[in-house]
């Protein structure tokens, strides 16, 4: 349960908010030509706790696509329906240290030891959903996203449909992958279904209400609904802390000491076990591909509500 009264939550919303305003470092993504198109003005801070509070601030109305985010959603299912294991024996859960879309991994290992939050793990993660055909595996998806968020999502169409147009490089990662047997399911329905996944729309409370999710062990601490199991949290949140944000995750962990997600639509997800789920967005990306205002609220938020578990004093 939450362990900061109501109104220091608001004023650290408050504070981060206003002081991050106005910043307009880094830049939208542009390698999915419609991402390039939101406004890059947009800021929104949501905190949801355990016991099913939500602090908002900003662009709260604001929809963008989930993009990478969606990684841990699909994993956890996976996680869920296969167990722990599985998913450390065919796809890994050991951070690249390489760009999240790296082709040289996939090379250089033979297509082991990738972890399910970059490019090419994740597109296997996708293949492995249960399900006997492409609408079996993503009905399934949307619905483990629709459980984490608790409300029925939609995806982005001008965002699916742009990155379906522009993705060779994935169908690249998947073939690849497919040629060391690494894929578990037909590569470019794959490749489709994972492109879908990432043009979800949410805004930021439903991604604050996702990570609030796996901070309340698996169950949506707004509709009581149980998504997963506390057991696969518990091997969730770890590979997030290790890999969640791209080649900057070492630097993210080191000074937040949070498990987190971020995605090139400009949101980021933290997890605070036990106590809250914080989400940021923000479309102005930094050179990693991580928001850049999302990542200075959600420290800023972490600091001031003293919620680095690895501060004890
Ligand atoms: N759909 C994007 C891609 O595959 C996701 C990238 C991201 O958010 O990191 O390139």
């Amino acid at each position: 349960t939450a362990t900061s009264d109501k109104g220091s939550i608001e004023a650290a919303l408050n504070e981060a908010y206003t002081k991050y305003k106005d910043l307009k470092e880094g830049k939208n993504a542009d390698y999915i030509p419609e991402l390039a198109k939101v406004p890059s003005e947009q800021f929104a801070i949501v905190i949801v706790t355990t016991d099913g509070q939500v602090f908002s601030k900003g662009d709260i109305d604001a929809l963008f696509s989930i993009q990478s985010i969606s990684k841990v959603i699909t994993l956890a299912r996976n996680i869920e329906d296969h167990g722990a294991q599985a998913i450390q024996d065919k796809i890994g859960v050991d951070p690249t240290g390489e760009k999240f879309n790296s082709a040289v991994i996939v090379e250089n290992k033979k297509g082991k030891e990738i972890n399910p939050l970059v490019n090419a793990g994740a597109i296997a993660s996708t293949s492995m959903i249960k399900g006997k055909d492409y609408n079996e595996k993503w009905n399934t998806i949307m619905q483990v996203h629709n459980d984490f968020a608790g409300r029925q999502l939609a995806v982005n169409d001008p965002v699916y449909k742009s990155e379906a147009a522009t993705n060779q490089h994935n169908q690249a990662l998947a073939s690849l992958m497919n040629s060391f047997e690494r894929m578990y399911f037909d590569p470019p329905q794959s490749v489709d279904i994972y492109t879908k996944q990432c043009a979800i729309n949410v805004n930021t409370k439903d991604l604050a209400q996702m990570a609030a999710t796996f901070a309340n062990g698996g169950t949506n601490p707004v509709t009581k609904k149980k998504v997963v199991s506390p057991q696969t949290v518990a091997h969730t949140l770890p590979v997030m802390a290790t890999c969640g944000l791209y080649d900057d995750s070492g630097i993210w962990f080191y000074n937040v000491g949070l498990p987190a997600k971020s995605g090139v639509g400009g949101g980021i997800i933290a997890v605070v076990p036990g106590q809250y789920g914080i989400a940021a967005f923000s479309p102005r990306l930094d050179e990693a591909g991580n928001s850049v205002r999302a990542q200075k609220a959600i420290t800023d938020i972490v600091n001031k509500l003293n919620l680095n578990p690895y501060l004890v004093q």
